[in-house]
């Protein structure tokens, strides 16, 4: 040993230390090189022709899918993508999944035939009875088995696509479980009836979600979707896995671009549970517990609304711990709080996405728009 440097004991020195601190990183998680994910899109329409709130045109649909392409992504079936992250099994790190609500016309016209060309799988909700009553936006059930046969899978958007965290006023809480039970029992049926194919994923309407509604869910065997956004991933909630809405500005290919190539923010822990605020309450604060992990907590961003005026407090106490309250009071309607924090991988974020939903003071609805 003695013939041995001083240069060479650094050099062993350093690369000891090296391999101890990788071994370190490999105990907390590694933001940058999780692969446990997938980014699931929602879109409705695919015209020029229907409402943009819920749409996007054949020309940015074509956009879209040109990126995908471009920078090889790897577009995965929904069912594959689910049964990876339920086994915690790696997926292609740009992993996308393609899924659409409501079984409209425009699927069957202006989505699908763009989709055979490039052979990538399509997952669609559907909401039965409006194809039951032959509504003419929505594609037949004949439409759906030629798109079943070339590949297209159909899952459960409910029956009567109900507002489901709504309970009627003279409902008791095993009449409200037994009637949301009924309509997704019935879809389930219709669909399965129709395709020949039982759903195994079931997609919330309107994206509302309670743990209630959560725990009948599962309960039935299904995995839920909501429309809060956000990668999916192996630690997320599988009665409410996230999705990005695709629509109106959201589906600029900027933004696009952004969302597609997003990295989870891996919430373990949230404070409240239930997205529904309590009556008059206008200001609701989000606890949420991170994976332990090297962050830059700095540059962590929330917004509601669009708003960053918003308090974000990091507990002192419990590492990896933050709250997320808004300076202003929330109206009556559906609310989203966006958290997002830059990956040290240039121009990608770690993304993580909650609902509120805020009564009117009476205690009625906000009406739908
Ligand atoms: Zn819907």
């Amino acid at each position: 040993m003695s013939h041995r440097t001083q240069a060479a004991y650094e050099s062993e020195f350093y690369c000891m230390t090296r391999i101890l601190s990788f071994l370190v990183l490999l105990l907390v998680w590694v933001p940058s090189q999780a692969t446990t994910h997938c980014v699931i899109l929602q879109y409705h329409h695919f015209s020029d022709q229907t409402p943009a709130i819920t749409s996007v045109s054949p020309a940015q649909f074509d956009d879209h899918l040109a990126y995908l392409s471009t920078h090889k992504f790897n577009v995965l079936p929904l069912r594959q993508v689910v049964a990876a992250l339920r086994q915690n099994k790696t997926l292609p790190d740009r992993c996308v999944s393609l899924t659409v609500d409501d079984a409209y016309q425009s699927v069957y016209t202006n989505a699908f035939p763009r989709l055979q060309k490039l052979g990538w799988p399509l997952t669609v909700f559907v909401n039965s009875e409006a194809v039951d009553r032959g509504l003419a936006s929505y594609m037949t059930w004949d439409q759906m088995r030629e798109l079943s046969s070339q590949g297209v899978v159909f899952e459960n958007h409910g029956h009567g696509h109900i507002h489901m965290i709504r309970k009627n006023s003279a409902e008791s809480d095993q009449d409200w479980r037994q009637r949301i039970t009924n309509d997704v029992n019935t879809a389930q049926r219709r669909i399965s009836e129709e395709i020949g194919d039982a759903p195994q994923l079931f997609a919330y309407p309107y994206g509302e979600f309670s743990p209630a509604t959560a725990e009948i869910i599962d309960a039935m065997g299904l995995v839920g979707f909501g429309q809060q956004s956000g990668p999916a991933w192996s630690g997320a909630d599988f009665a409410a896995l996230p999705r990005f809405p695709m629509a109106a500005k959201y589906a600029e290919l900027k933004n696009f671009r952004i969302k597609v190539n997003t990295l989870p923010l891996p919430v373990v822990g949230l404070w409240p549970k239930d997205p529904l605020l309590v009556l008059q309450q206008r200001r609701p604060t989000l606890k949420l517990k991170l994976v332990a992990g090297a962050y830059s907590k700095a540059e962590l961003q929330c917004y509601i609304n669009g708003s960053s005026d918003v308090a974000i407090n990091w507990s002192r106490d419990i590492p990896d711990q933050l709250t997320v309250t808004p300076n202003f009071d929330l109206r009556p309607g559906r609310h989203r709080t966006n958290c997002t924090m830059p990956s040290p991988e240039k121009g990608r974020f770690h993304w993580y996405s909650h609902n509120w939903f805020v009564r009117n003071p009476d205690g009625s609805w906000y009406s739908e728009y």
